[in-house]
């Protein structure tokens, strides 16, 4: 999912709207914005696009100088209204709302003890928990009622909340999803990547810390850290896949990280052909670096139609295989006759793949080299990255010659760990998808908000 707040501007819903829009790639099902004039709350959600959700005039009726909003990318085929967040709710220590990127690997236990003892759910996320534990904190103050819950969460949170007078933004311990801050006017704004501060000509500052909590009200900014400190372990695929280019995550341009996976690639996996083109557009950085290394030339050898989202945030099986035809075709003129390297950011299921290898050779290539930028992805992300059951994973039953038959390429080549982890200086993140390293306790299957 994508997160987006704005404190302190009398535009914060139109700013968060613009926000949401840059980081519609963050999910797709649905989106939301809740703002407040610091005495009232107003709440707009929907299923659909950001573009489509929101108008001028709806726009106009979310009033106020705060506001967050969130964009839904789900997975289990919840897609109902009822799991489209802001969620917002009225509770002893006053109006809140809130907004979630990330897993709770917990959520359905504790979800249980709420339930027993006569808590009234309204949604199947697991995002819901936080506010009836907040709600039911002793605690006489808002903060520390929101510490104490969330300390007993296990998994990823990215967290901005808003209440009459306040916003506050919180990373899990281990920072598994991003959470920027910056400077917008004469407020301030948090949101999941740096694309949406570009957008709205905000002021990047930093990153909220693995752990942190950032309290912005008319005081300024007040910086926690009340949770035990572990390791942290960001979330590699959000260099791999998930985040823009053209973002700062953890520290350094997307673009920069996926490149080197490129490069790393060539250097791992050299094959003799006449040109390199990408999956767009999850594969295109990679392979600037990949034809760099290995002085292919690079082509566009498929066409992506832009209007198309992410073939696997669509929840149907039916729709994923419909959409990868749907989304790419390629250019004859360019593959005919040529040995081609095609180079995408991971193999799931392979279906993909599969139908990318079959399109090239039909289009006249004489061989097809499949590379991808990420070494073999064998477990489940717990942690609010769509990746299906172990059983479907490809790579978690079938060797990689398996799978390079599979998808009848000539050859198929993975990025090394060690060569992933080398692009990324060493340093700790989260690799489970590949290791089945779990930084925490797996997930406990029922939540169905990977987010
Ligand atoms: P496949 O070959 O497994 O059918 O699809 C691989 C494609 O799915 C790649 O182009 C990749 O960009 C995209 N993808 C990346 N990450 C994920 C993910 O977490 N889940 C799913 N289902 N697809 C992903
Ligand atoms: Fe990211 Fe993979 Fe870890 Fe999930 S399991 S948080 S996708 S690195
Ligand atoms: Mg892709």
């Amino acid at each position: 999912c994508g997160v987006a707040g704005v404190y302190g501007d009398k535009d914060a819903a139109n700013l968060v709207y613009l926000s949401l829009y840059s980081l519609q790639h963050r999910g797709q099902e649905g989106a939301g914005i809740c703002s407040t004039d610091r005495h009232n709350f107003y709440l707009h959600k929907s299923l659909g696009l950001v573009a489509d959700i929101f108008s001028n005039s709806i726009l106009k009726d979310l009033k106020g100088d705060i506001a967050i909003g969130h964009n839904r990318y789900s997975t289990t085929g919840a897609n109902n209204i009822s799991n489209t967040q802001p969620i917002f709710a009225e509770i002893n220590k006053g109006k809140i709302a809130l907004v979630h990127n990330g897993n709770i690997v917990n959520a359905s236990q504790i979800k249980k003890e709420l339930v027993d003892s006569g808590s009234i759910f309204m949604s199947t996320t697991d995002s819901e928990i936080i506010i009836h534990l907040i709600a039911r904190n002793s605690k006489k103050s808002l903060i520390e009622a929101i510490i104490d819950s969330l300390s007993i969460l296990k998994g990823a949170f990215s967290l901005i909340f808003m209440t009459e007078n306040s916003m506050i933004g919180v990373r899990d311990p281990m920072g598994v999803r991003p959470l920027v801050l910056g400077k917008i006017r004469g407020g301030y704004i948090l949101a999941s990547e740096t694309v949406a501060l570009d957008l709205v000509e905000a002021e990047f500052i930093r990153e909220v810390e693995p752990g942190e909590l950032v309290i912005i009200d008319d005081d300024g900014i007040k910086s926690l850290k009340p949770f035990e400190k572990v390791e942290p372990k960001p979330c590699i695929f959000e260099y791999i896949y998930f985040a823009r280019p053209d973002s700062i995550i953890f520290g350094k341009y997307v673009y920069d990280i996926r490149k080197e996976f490129g490069k790393r690639l060539a250097v791992e996996n050299p094959v003799d052909a006449d040109i390199v083109i990408p999956v767009p557009d999850s594969g295109v950085v990679a392979t600037l670096g990949y034809s760099e290394i290995s002085k292919i030339p690079y082509e566009h050898g498929l066409i992506r139609n832009h209007y198309v989202g992410r073939t696997f945030i669509e929840p149907s099986q039916s729709i994923r295989h419909f959409g990868v035809k749907i989304k790419l075709n390629p250019v004859p003129s360019i593959i005919r006759g040529k040995r081609v390297v095609v180079v995408d950011d991971s193999i799931v299921r392979g279906t993909t793949s599969r139908k990318i290898v079959k399109m090239l050779r039909e289009a006249g290539a004489k061989e097809v080299h499949m590379r991808i930028s990420s070494p073999p992805t064998k477990f489940p992300c717990f942690y609010g990255i769509d990746t299906p059951t172990r059983k479907e994973l490809i790579a978690s039953t079938h060797t990689i010659e398996e799978i390079k038959k599979y998808i009848t390429a000539d050859s198929l080549g993975y990025l090394s760990l060690k060569g992933m982890y080398e692009c990324v200086k060493n340093l700790p993140f989260c690799d489970a998808c590949f290791t089945g390293n779990y930084p925490t306790m797996y997930g406990d299957g029922e939540s169905e908000n990977k987010c």
